[in-house]
């Protein structure tokens, strides 16, 4: 089926256009550099700017598609989770499209999106327009083998999931009981004087430093964690970590070692991380990981992951990171899949939900 997905759950704009689990359009549009100022994401600049660029993004979409709004055969869009105002902009202009066109309507979970993001193959040579263009190339990844755990992380969301069945069964094992891993970024690299968003700033910064300089908390690692939380995270303590370090520093009026600080910060998120996601691989014997989110841009999280994973016999998966990061066409892809599996549409009286559940794929 061709399905146009539509994402407005955070500060991107996306719209993406699938056919089958053929990827053919990808256009991204953030409003990231409008939230700087304010060092984090602010819910009615993130609403105002998807209305703005809803439009041209979508009209970009169907041109880089080559079809017309008439030849869709559905149309598919985030209800949640993420933040409501920006939710709502994307649910009213699906529905808007949906009940012009007279088209079914697929109200779809964001986090299962990132994972449905893995199926999408693209055409030979064709690479997805964004407007905001990733600098790794599209790889094909194709039909995913169940079960499988998936790790997603980003600016909002660090979550451990089990995977039966993209369409019909998945499971949280594990999320943050605080700070996302994204936001832990984001947090220590303004501590450390650093722009926002910190995650890219923090990778650089750390790539001229030692990972084993200082030797920060792994959260909810110790043996007492692990009974109640053992696929859980926690980064609140890791940020104060840092924080009391970089003071103890200023105060004895010794230099702030950056690189080192950044590149142990980032090795104690990595290491945390891929511990807690391949210990879900061994306990419940999946031979599968998948990642997702914008924190999988992370050069050491990647180069990390695929060591331990070729360690322990695990086949990694990473889809190019214009589908890793928040973007329409995962979106598109899910209601694809749903169609695909005979999956009835959703009635139109669906809202924004801030708090929809993993459990919930489909409205
Ligand atoms: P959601 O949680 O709904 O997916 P989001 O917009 O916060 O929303 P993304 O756009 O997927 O999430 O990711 C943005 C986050 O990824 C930011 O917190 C940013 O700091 C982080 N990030 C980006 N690049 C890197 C990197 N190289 N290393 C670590 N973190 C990174
Ligand atoms: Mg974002
Ligand atoms: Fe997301």
């Amino acid at each position: 089926p061709l399905v146009l997905g539509i994402e407005t759950s955070c500060d991107e704009t996306g719209i993406g256009i699938v056919r089958g689990d053929t990827l053919l359009a990808n256009v991204i549009a953030s409003s990231m550099d409008e939230h700087a100022r304010y060092g984090g994401v602010v819910p009615e600049i993130a609403a105002r700017a998807h209305l703005e660029a809803f439009q041209p993004a979508l009209a970009a979409a169907l041109a880089e598609a080559g079809v017309t709004l008439e030849e869709l055969d559905a149309i598919a869009v985030t209800s949640g989770p993420g933040l409501s105002g920006a939710l709502m902009v994307g649910i009213a202009a699906a529905k808007a499209l949906a009940i012009s066109l007279d088209k079914p309507l697929y109200a779809v979970n964001h986090l299962v999106g990132h994972v449905g993001a893995d199926v999408l193959r693209s055409p030979v040579g064709d690479a997805p327009v964004t407007l905001q263009p990733s600098a790794l190339p599209v790889a094909t990844s194709g039909p995913l083998e169940y079960p499988t755990i998936a790790l997603l992380v980003s600016g909002g969301h660090t979550s451990l999931l089990l995977v039966r069945d993209l369409v019909s069964d998945v499971e949280l094992l594990g999320e943050t009981i605080d700070d996302a891993a994204g936001e832990a970024f984001d947090k220590v690299a303004r501590l450390l004087g650093l722009p926002y968003p910190g995650g890219p700033e923090i990778d650089r910064a750390a790539a001229g430093g030692d990972p084993n300089a200082i030797r920060f908390p792994r959260g909810l690692s110790l043996p007492k964690d692990l009974e109640k939380h053992r696929y859980d995270f926690s980064f609140s303590g890791l940020k104060t970590a840092v924080a009391r370090h970089v003071e103890r520093l200023r105060d004895a009026g010794e230099d702030v070692p950056t690189p080192d600080i950044a590149a142990s910060f980032r090795e104690a998120v990595v290491d945390v991380l891929l511990r807690k996601a391949l210990a879900a691989c061994g306990d419940l014997g999946v031979p599968r990981l998948l990642l997702g989110g914008g924190v999988v841009a992370n050069a050491r999280l990647r180069q990390v992951a695929t060591e331990r994973c070729a360690e322990e016999g695990i086949e990694l998966r990473i889809p190019p990171l214009s589908l890793c990061t928040d973007n329409g066409a995962m979106i598109a892809a899910l209601g694809s899949q749903l169609i695909l599996a005979g999956h009835a549409p959703s009635g139109m009286d669906f809202g924004a939900d801030s708090t929809m559940p993993v459990t919930e794929i489909q409205v």
